[in-house]
């Protein structure tokens, strides 16, 4: 036919649902299955073929169908209570914050990355759902909380395996009209527009608002008309592109989202960075305040006193760090607008390392957030240790755990991941505010009343569908790769609800050793083809585009499942998000996790599957270090490292084995042995994941500690150093600068009166001779330091006059101390006493 043009008829919504469409924009549907499954209902075609999203479903369905549920008692009846749930929840006033954070200031929290859900395809992996969580949290405790990160219309990709099983990657444009996103109003009502130079060009962004329950997420997006060719594509793909790209996206993320909050005139006290990806906002907030007149050292401090720093990643490289003249591209005119220099503003990132067989100095993002937070954390109580240690150099003179990271162990968003049924049948036992206290480890014991026989039945239910699940993406995926109608029919017979399951999903970076299962096949062959009690496995996962030793692991795992002996009892599914990870989690009978430790930061996959009666089998390495106890689930390994990797595989493929065929195997098919309350081993062992898990573990719990560690400290920091034009910030700055430039004067001299041997409870004199060099004795901390194996000990030496320090010290129980003296600089109102930078060893 000829076109003459064209024409889009949109369904209109009939009054009686018509709040479907303001419920389609606000993710709150992304943790209520209940509301999900009034959109799908309107059409599950539709709801399948476009990724689970409400706003396609009501673009896309056809006006008679929505007459019908309009028409229907039974569809009116759910609409209606899903709607006043929302409204409850959107309007609940006594919130968590309400009640035990009222002096809470309003945060401004970046990451890079958010996964919410898969429909929106912004995320690669553990960092953006942790993000997303981490919102959805915020939301329910009812925190003034703002999110930033990037609209990216690419996303990270698609993955397709070919038929040889290798990565494929695919880039879909996204078409944004069919998001739950609208474009950032201004208070004029005006689109909001912010600008940014990167490089010589002035970059125009655009921010769109995506609500996540109370909360909003401010989006950028630079594929606007306005931009030429290559700026638009700063925004397509996320942790694509060279580092030239990624210098640019940080420029992005940080500037332009400090003038995105401002342009929406969104109220921020306290910011949280999340890796050093968010870092150069700190740039842009010295900005700020040196155009209100302040220098750039009390404009630093000022801005640093309200910021939070959370490192994510456990190893060197996986921390971005620059070449300065890549830096001088895209900072180059930032020390003047900071009224500073170009070597003080690069000494706050400075990272000098080994590149091509020389020293240079780097521009480490890292670096650089710690420079300009007053807070910092690692995310496990192990993940703070390795950080501590990995990052002592910047503190000369300090002890690795004397170094100011600290840690608060991720959680998971628990309603985010467990399955209605299982949500149904917890309420059983629950208070009717469970999931409003989902923190409370008291409340959770509740689920040992729970029977073998209502966990049975449920996590049979969701077995099923996970099954169902796997043989319908593998159909799909033979088919698209040309296979015979017979391996298309096979897919039928794969997987089998009465074997034990267990389901290995995350991304396919090398240290998570994706094919430590494989280090001896025939005795893995042995497990999985037990005819009376046998194992099988899902496997799904993404390697990074670049990483073709990952794309290896996925490939070796393809080629193990086609092989006779596994055909059909280990998979490997597609396209690993956060739909495949709700199935796995949800599915399976063991989550098993076996990364090389202490490489894990945390891992959050193991609490969603524990959420859902699936006990985790892993390393203890992250938050299972903390999490195992003895009952909830399996160890591999021990709690140590190892220098040769190869040994470390090994023992820890020989742990795994073990502990497969002598106990979890056993326990899964052991008789029902009940006892005196009708209970048996394996479900035992289902409640105590459940309880144990989801209270320690849940995003919630991780959101009050952050609240109460770091965001209510850095409100009142923050409001008292920038009082009265940054009084005090200008104050420590001085001071800072001052004993800086004293420092080399000073000196210092020491001595011990030590006998050859002691008694416990003995006290040995400490002697010492300082000079000052102006900085006054109560601005100098002069201390004996005392260590004896893990025991480390500081006692204050008291001034005698003319410089001279002495103290009685005592050597409290048995054993070989070692005794140090040294001498740092501290006044009232620093973060911590490495602050300043400063410590001068006798
Ligand atoms: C939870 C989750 C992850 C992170 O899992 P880890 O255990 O931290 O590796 C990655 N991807 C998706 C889609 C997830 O849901």
């Amino acid at each position: 036919m000829n076109v003459i043009g064209q024409v889009t008829v949109l369904p209109q919504l009939p009054e009686a649902i018509g709040r479907l469409s303001e419920l389609a924009y606000n993710l709150y549907w992304s943790w209520t299955p209940h509301a999900q499954a009034l959109y799908r209902d309107l059409d599950a075609e539709i709801w399948e073929r476009f990724q689970h999203n409400p706003v396609r479903v009501l673009l896309e369905v056809s006006q008679d169908r929505l007459e019908q549920a309009a028409a229907d008692p039974d569809y009116l009846g759910r609409y209606t209570q899903v709607m006043a749930d929302f409204d409850a929840y959107m309007g609940k006033k006594d919130t968590w914050a309400s009640k035990n954070a009222a002096a809470l200031g309003p945060v401004a929290y970046f990451s890079m990355e958010y996964g919410f859900h898969e429909s929106l395809p912004i995320y690669s992996g553990g960092l953006g759902v942790l993000a997303g969580d981490h919102c959805k949290s915020a939301s329910d405790l009812g925190l003034p909380f703002t999110a930033v990160g990037m609209l990216f219309h690419q996303g990270y990709f698609r993955q397709l395996f070919n038929k040889d099983g290798w990565q494929e990657e695919a880039y879909d444009e996204l078409d944004l009209t069919t998001l739950p996103i609208k474009p950032a109003l201004t208070a004029g009502g005006e689109e909001a527009r912010v600008s940014v130079q990167i490089g010589h060009r002035d970059v125009h962004v655009r921010v769109w608002d995506l609500r996540v329950g109370r909360i909003r997420v401010l989006l950028l997006d630079a594929n606007v008309p306005e931009n030429e060719g290559e700026d638009r594509k700063l925004t397509a793909r996320l942790y694509g592109g060279n580092q030239e790209l990624r210098v640019q996206q940080y420029v992005l993320l940080g500037v332009a989202g400090i003038r995105a909050l401002r342009a929406l005139n969104v109220p921020a006290q306290v910011y949280h960075m999340n890796e050093g990806h968010a870092a150069l906002l700190g740039l842009e907030r010295v900005r700020e305040l040196v155009e209100t007149g302040l220098d750039f050292r009390t404009a630093t401090e000022t801005v640093a006193s309200s910021t939070l720093f959370t490192t994510h990643t456990p190893v060197p490289a996986g921390n971005d760090a620059f070449g300065y003249d890549l830096m001088d591209r895209y900072l180059g005119r930032w020390p003047s607008l900071l009224h500073t220099s170009r070597e003080e503003l690069y000494a706050l990132a400075r990272h000098d390392q080994f590149w091509d067989g020389h020293w240079v100095p780097t521009f480490s993002m890292t670096v650089f957030a710690l420079s300009m937070s007053r807070a910092a954390n690692g995310v496990s109580e192990l993940h703070g240790e390795v950080s501590r240690d990995m990052w002592k150099f910047l503190y000369e003179g300090a002890e690795a755990r004397e170094v100011p990271i600290g840690h608060v162990t991720n959680g998971a968003h628990n309603l985010t991941f467990t399955s209605q049924p299982m949500r149904d049948l917890l309420g059983t036992v629950l208070p009717d505010d469970w999931t409003e206290r989902l923190e409370d480890e008291e409340m959770w014991k509740a689920v040992e009343a729970l029977s073998d026989a209502q966990l049975a039945d449920v996590q049979l239910d969701m077995k099923r569908e996970m099954i169902a699940f796997v043989r319908r993406r593998l159909r799909e995926q033979l088919t698209r790769n040309g296979a015979s109608a017979a391996d298309v029919a096979g897919t039928d017979g794969v997987l089998s609800e009465n074997a034990l399951t267990i389901g290995f999903a995350r991304r396919f970076a090398t240290y998570k050793r994706a094919t430590l299962l494989f280090r001896d096949k025939a005795r893995l062959s042995r497990i999985v083809n037990d005819p009376e009690r046998p194992v099988q496995f899902v496997f799904a996962g993404k390697a990074h585009p670049a990483d073709n030793p990952g794309k290896a692991f996925i490939q070796e795992i393809y080629r193990v499942s086609q092989e006779p002996e596994f055909r059909g009892k280990i998979v490997i599914l597609e396209n690993y998000d956060m739909n495949v990870a709700r199935h796995l989690v949800q599915g399976v009978d063991i989550w098993l996790n076996n990364p090389r430790r202490p490489l894990e930061a945390s891992g959050t996959s193991g609490m969603k599957a524990s959420f859902n009666g699936s006990p985790n089998f892993s390393i203890l390495d992250g938050w299972w270090r903390e999490g195992y106890d003895g009952t909830n689930g399996w160890p591999i390994g021990e709690e140590r490292e190892y220098a040769d990797l190869n040994t470390q595989d090994d023992a820890d493929a020989f742990s795994m084995y073990q502990t497969l065929e002598t106990q979890i195997v056993p326990l899964y098919y052991a008789p029902p042995q009940p006892d005196a309350e009708g209970r048996s081993g394996w479900r035992q062992v289902v409640r105590r994941a459940i309880q144990t898990v989801s209270p320690r573990f849940s995003m919630q719990r991780q959101v009050i500690d952050y609240v109460n560690q770091y965001y209510l400290p850095l409100t009142e920091r923050g409001a008292a150093l920038a009082r009265n034009g940054s009084q005090r910030a200008r104050e420590i700055a001085g001071w800072k600068s001052w004993v800086r430039q004293q420092w080399p004067h000073t000196s210092l001299q020491a001595s011990a009166h030590l006998p050859a041997t002691a008694r416990p409870g003995e006290r040995v004199e400490v002697q010492a001779t300082v000079n000052p060099a102006g900085i006054k004795p109560e601005e100098l901390r002069v201390e004996a330091v005392l260590k004896r194996g893990d025991h480390f000990t500081r006692v204050p030496l008291t001034p005698q006059g003319n410089g001279h320090y002495s103290a009685q010290v005592p050597l409290e129980d048995s054993g070989l101390y070692s005794v140090g003296v040294r001498m740092l600089p501290e006044i009232e109102g620093l973060s911590n006493d490495l602050e300043a930078g400063l410590i001068k060893w006798a």
